[in-house]
């Protein structure tokens, strides 16, 4: 049968994709809401036929433990509070899904690994690309060296940020765009070149926003050094609108001119255009994690990934703000 999912914090992600993905998965569905705005209760009942016993808040969440509909929780709260909610999912015994950043230290991201060890739960993050089929085609390009080793690397991810919410703010959100957008990059870059960087350079953009990027940065670029020398560059704004991966190859170049978004990818390599089928990325997202689940195989986008580029992203920070080249 299909698992049940809990979703935790139903925000503009949960509510304009996740939620609706879950009317059409085949291994899981949306069992149980976690909200701490009553309001929306009513209005999520009657859309999704979610029974009174299946509804949560934040301080009695822990009571999910006796909830045998609920296989699975997904944490989609502010990046700040995705290790409590982790940790706890883990705790009341459920395996979880935990939105990207995994968390906004590398030691939260420890204790959600330990939990999740702990009560013998798997831990998946919300990278929905790796479901997706044009990267999927730049990660195998990349892996098998289709054509032939990459001499430049590159990407970008960034838009318009709006003000007043907490992904302007440090305490909630740990960074700017690049906790938000530029994650997105560092992994395209890593799964592109199919290597992880050695070191990293990272630069500031000018704030020409300074009352909005009051915490933290408007935009900024980083250069990822990978073994053997290749560059890695990326960059994210939450100002300039951009959205590539692009990989010069000994025998051409291989991108996407639109990488990151739900839909609407576009991509070509030397081969000419890609072309696939749409999909939805949170379905097949979802759908993998619950096989996962009933197969007792680790996710393939596990919290040890999630704790990998949270690391990458620390590291890019600590190189902007030092101006020093950083080992990582
Ligand atoms: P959002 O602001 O739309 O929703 C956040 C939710 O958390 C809201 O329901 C809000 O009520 C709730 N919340 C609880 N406590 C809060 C507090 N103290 N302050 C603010 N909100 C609080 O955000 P979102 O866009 O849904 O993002 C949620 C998470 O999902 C983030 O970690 C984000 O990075 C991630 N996300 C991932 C994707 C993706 O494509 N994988 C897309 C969007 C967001």
């Amino acid at each position: 049968g299909k698992l049940g999912i809990a979703l935790v914090g139903l925000g503009g992600y949960a509510t304009g994709q996740l939620a609706p993905a879950l009317l059409h998965t085949n291994d899981c569905y949306l069992a149980a809401i976690v909200t701490g705005t009553p309001s929306k209760i009513p209005v999520w009942q009657d859309q999704y036929h979610i029974s009174d016993k299946n509804i949560y808040d934040y301080s009695n969440f822990d009571r999910i433990k006796d909830n045998k509909d609920v296989d699975i929780v997904y944490v989609v709260l502010p990046n700040n509070m995705h290790a409590e909610f982790t940790i706890r999912a883990a705790q009341a015994g459920k395996h979880v899904i935990c939105e990207k950043p995994m968390a906004i230290t590398v030691s939260d991201c420890d204790r959600m690994i330990e939990a999740c060890k702990k009560a013998n739960v798997s831990l998946s993050i919300g990278y929905r690309l790796h479901f997706e089929p044009y990267n999927k085609e730049m990660m195998r390009c990349g892996r098998e060296k289709l054509y032939g080793a990459i001499q430049q690397l590159s990407g970008g991810f960034g838009f318009k940020a709006g003000p007043n919410q907490w992904r302007l703010t440090q305490k909630y959100a740990g960074g700017g765009p690049l906790m938000d957008l530029g994650i997105y990059v560092v992994q395209a870059l890593c799964y592109t070149a199919g290597m992880l960087p050695v070191s990293v350079a990272a630069q500031e953009g000018t704030k020409t926003d300074p009352e909005r990027f009051k915490e933290v940065e408007q935009s900024l670029t980083w250069q990822f050094e990978f073994p053997g020398g290749l560059i890695g560059k990326g960059e994210s704004s939450y100002e300039d609108h951009f959205n590539y991966i692009r990989a010069e190859a000994d025998k051409g170049v291989f991108e996407l001119t639109s990488a990151y978004n739900y839909n609407g990818q576009r991509g070509n390599t030397p081969a000419g255009n890609m072309s696939f089928a749409q999909v939805n990325q949170q379905i097949l997202q979802m759908d993998a994690f619950a096989r996962s689940v009933k197969n007792r195989q680790a996710s393939i986008v596990p919290g040890g990934m999630g704790r990998r580029d949270v690391i990458y992203l620390q590291a890019i920070y600590e190189a902007m703000r030092s101006g020093k080249k950083i080992r990582i």
